[in-house]
């Protein structure tokens, strides 16, 4: 199917074509290998901040390739791909499996009020297959429901309301809460986003970013924050870099922040050290 696909994509007459076309297949073919494989494909976690006092509230997962000869590989550049030959439910599946695994594991250790999001793809919404992954990986991690967020973007949700309305509360169904993500950069329709069962709203790093800046940047995060305040949801601000955007954010009703000023996606390991300072568990760990 790949090789037909790349095929029909050479033209004969462009040789950078033709070299794209090479360079495709050989992620592609890559990709495949790595999900076969143990460990290459992989999650960081990024922490979601409570405003108010500044404690972790929750991670969010993301998905990272560390290829043997290439390093980290980003997922900009193979979730593309992932989500065009079909991969993606396949790496849908791996980062549910893993994320819960490891959510239980933190609830092992810190009580369940620690939650976790992860990124759910168009194409995994789209074929339904993310009910049962959801479920598998329920069952497999033994996690409570309730601390486990499906995420997924506010275009992958309208690009088809009524699909993503049918499957969403499915998901609800099962106690797991969803998460629209970069909220404010796809088409959203106000007919359709009240229907939309979800429970945190994400705000994209693109209106944080011109938050502090202007009275408009701050006007536009105002508007965003009491649609999601009217509609009874919680919203998370990403992108956070600098402090003035906290300030900024904490006179609106805007719970959670996100962003490399508190932190950077990173690995579990490093997660573990800033769990243990928080819930004042060095001691336990140094002796563990
Ligand atoms: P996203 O879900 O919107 O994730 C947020 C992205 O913004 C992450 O990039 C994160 O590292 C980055 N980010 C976080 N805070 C800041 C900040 O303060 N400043 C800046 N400049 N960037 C920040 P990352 O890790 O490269 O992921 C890119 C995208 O790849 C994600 O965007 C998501 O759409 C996709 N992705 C990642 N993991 C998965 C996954 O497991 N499944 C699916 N379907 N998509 C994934
Ligand atoms: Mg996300
Ligand atoms: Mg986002
Ligand atoms: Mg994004």
């Amino acid at each position: 199917e790949a090789k037909a696909n790349g095929g029909a994509r050479v033209c004969g007459y462009d040789p950078n074509m033709q070299s794209r076309v090479t360079e495709r297949l050989d992620v592609e073919n890559e990709l495949r290998r790595a999900i076969a494989q143990e460990g290459e494909i992989l999650l960081h976690y990024q922490p979601i901040v409570r405003l108010t006092d500044g404690q972790i509230a929750g991670f969010e997962s993301l998905m990272r390739w560390r290829h043997p000869g290439r390093g980290f590989v980003s997922p900009a550049e193979f979730i593309p791909l992932a989500e065009e030959t079909g991969l993606i439910v396949e790496l849908g599946q791996r980062a549910l499996i893993l994320g819960c695994r490891t959510l239980a594991e933190w609830h092992r250790r810190y009580g369940d009020e620690i939650w976790l999001s992860i990124n759910v793809s168009a194409r995994q919404l789209a074929e339904r297959v993310v009910v049962d992954q959801v479920k598998q990986a329920l069952q497999m991690s033994g996690v409570r429901p309730g601390a486990l967020k499906i995420e997924l973007t506010e275009s992958v949700a309208m690009a088809n309301p009524e699909t993503a309305i049918a499957t969403l509360e499915e998901i609800a169904e099962l106690g797991v809460k969803i998460s629209i993500d970069d909220f404010g950069t796809g088409h959203s329709s106000l007919a359709y986003i009240h229907r939309l069962p979800f429970d945190l709203l994400k705000i994209d790093r693109f209106f944080t970013s011109r938050l502090a800046e202007s009275r408009q940047g701050m006007e536009i995060v105002e508007t965003i924050a009491t649609l999601g305040h009217n509609l009874g949801r919680e919203m998370v601000a990403e992108g956070i870099e600098r402090k003035d955007q906290i300030a900024a954010l904490r006179t609106l009703p805007i719970t959670y922040g996100q962003g490399y000023y508190f932190g950077r996606p990173m690995p579990e390991e490093m997660v573990r050290e800033l769990l243990d300072r928080q819930y004042g568990l060095l001691e336990v760990a140094r002796k563990a």
